[in-house]
């Protein structure tokens, strides 16, 4: 029954599969957050749980440990729940199957939630252990952070006096995670309008694309699959009269497209020419994108006659505008740490509705006016087509701090244990950091955890070798003192 059974850390595998055994994806950790309770209950730990499922616990420190500074544990309750085709799991109702292959975890058919189970895990073998010297202990769960960081948004830590925190919602051992963006997402609509026309309906596909993470990411010179099918009917349209009758691409603000499909409808006489433009696009984007992207394709289905509702000239036009226009991708790279993205966008869906093509975009920068002008910039655009836009899910950057103790202290530590330097890194990506930093004035922070690979897919597997190490570390900072 138990397949984690055997394990070393032992404590924190058993918790790892206890949680694995209660469903928590987004907007469902209720479950999970009452058994934390339930175990600071048993345990008479001081504790707090908020409405939306958020919870604190504290364990006061070990003899010897009274004067140490108090250290915030946090990771966050939720998982990404994804599943193979064929998996016949309720992510909202059943338990994971867990499996071990080498020094590897999984779950069969779906994510594992090692991201961020492990950190729960880790956060209850420190609270429930009699043998670890520590300082008053401050652990932190929150929930919903994978759709918004939303827990960390809405959380009261009043209740905590600890002014440092480790953040356990990194997923490669060896680097420590100092700094990270801040994002928004603005959600943009503009209105177009419909006329009937007759002809022959092309189904038009790009596909074979990659895709990927927005932030971690937006780097790799990968195609945005709405943006270039955007630019194909930009150039079809300098070559041929067609109507548009549906466009839509994208599943997630936060992704990069791996596909767009379209559906134009065009004369008899101009699919051979629409055919050459075809031709011409993809040789083209092969030699953009080759490297980067090399599985690239645009496909046609041409369907036959039809009569279908397509934009009017007008409204085409501020939809090429807008596809076109739209800034994408890296947008400026940080001149204070060489190689960091500083600010980017991601068009991650694009969908023509009857009356209106929407937009979801997704804003990042470390710097919070360059995140403010990219905000500005699509207000403007998507004002001088005609439409409106909203923004939503606003999170402020994590800054790297110049001056930071608990890095000192990490990083001393890593390399007494592991004899080689850990790799201090700042991202571009959200991290809850940012927003907890906001609400303790002077927080210090760090991001770190054992190796994750394939996080927010069913291909998701984590470590056991790392998660020992980590362990290993972790007691070692937690057992820290300044002498
Ligand atoms: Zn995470």
């Amino acid at each position: 029954m138990r397949v984690l059974q055997g394990l070393k850390p032992q404590s924190v595998f058993d918790f790892f599969e206890q949680i694995c055994a209660i469903p928590h994806t987004s907007r469902h950790e209720k479950a999970l957050s009452d058994f934390c309770v339930e175990f600071a209950r048993e345990r008479s730990l001081e504790h707090m749980q908020d409405e939306m499922g958020n919870v604190i616990i504290i364990k006061e420190a070990t003899p010897g440990y009274e004067e140490v500074e108090p250290l915030i544990i946090q990771g966050h309750l939720d998982m990404v729940g994804d599943k193979t085709a064929e998996c016949d799991l309720d992510l909202e109702k059943d338990g994971l199957r867990l499996r071990v292959d080498g020094d590897f975890i999984s779950a069969e058919g779906t994510t594992l939630g090692g991201d961020d189970g492990i950190a729960i895990a880790y956060a209850l073998a420190i609270l429930d252990a009699q043998d670890i010297p520590h300082p008053r202990i401050e652990a932190v769960m929150t929930v919903d952070e994978e759709i918004g960081l939303l827990g960390a948004t809405e959380i009261d830590l009043s209740m905590c006096r600890g002014r440092r925190l480790l953040n356990l919602d990194s997923e490669e051992e060896g680097v420590l995670t100092t700094g990270c963006a801040g994002g928004r997402r603005a959600h943009c609509r503009i209105p177009v309008k419909r006329v009937k026309q007759q002809g022959i309906s092309v189904q038009l596909r790009l596909e074979g694309l990659l895709g990927g993470h927005s932030g971690t990411e937006i780097d790799k010179g990968r195609v945005n699959a709405c943006v270039e099918m955007g630019r194909f009917l930009a150039l079809l349209r300098e070559k041929i009269e067609y109507g548009l009758a549906e466009f839509s691409g994208g599943v997630k603000d936060n992704v990069i497209p791996k596909s767009a499909d379209a559906r134009i409808v065009i004369g008899q006489k101009e699919i051979d020419t629409l055919r050459a433009v075809v031709a011409e696009f993809e040789r083209q984007m092969r030699a953009e994108y080759g490297t980067a992207d090399p599985e690239l394709r645009l496909t046609t289905d041409e369907r036959g006659q039809c009569e279908l509702p397509v934009l009017d000239g007008d409204s085409l036009g501020l939809v090429l505008d807008a596809l076109n226009l739209m800034p994408n991708g890296v947008q400026s790279m940080s001149a204070d740490l060489p190689g960091l993205v500083e600010t980017s966008m991601n068009m991650g869906v694009a969908e023509l509705g009857e009356d209106a093509l929407m937009l979801d975009e997704s804003i990042r920068s470390s710097v919070p006016s360059a995140k403010e002008q990219m905000a500005r910039k699509v207000q403007r655009l998507v004002g001088r087509l005609g439409g409106s836009v909203e923004f939503s899910g606003d999170y402020p950057a994590w800054p790297y701090a110049k001056d930071s103790k608990l890095r000192e202290i990490c990083v001393e530590l890593f390399e007494k244990l592991y004899h080689r330097k850990p790799e201090v890194l700042v991202i571009h990506a959200g991290l809850e950091c940012g927003i907890l930093s906001d609400k303790l004035p002077g927080l210090d922070c760090i991001s770190m955890g054992p190796n994750l690979l394939d996080i927010h897919t069913p291909q998701e597997r984590m470590s056991i070798s790392s998660v020992e190490r980590t362990w290993e570390y972790l007691k070692a900072i937690l057992a820290y003192k300044e002498r």
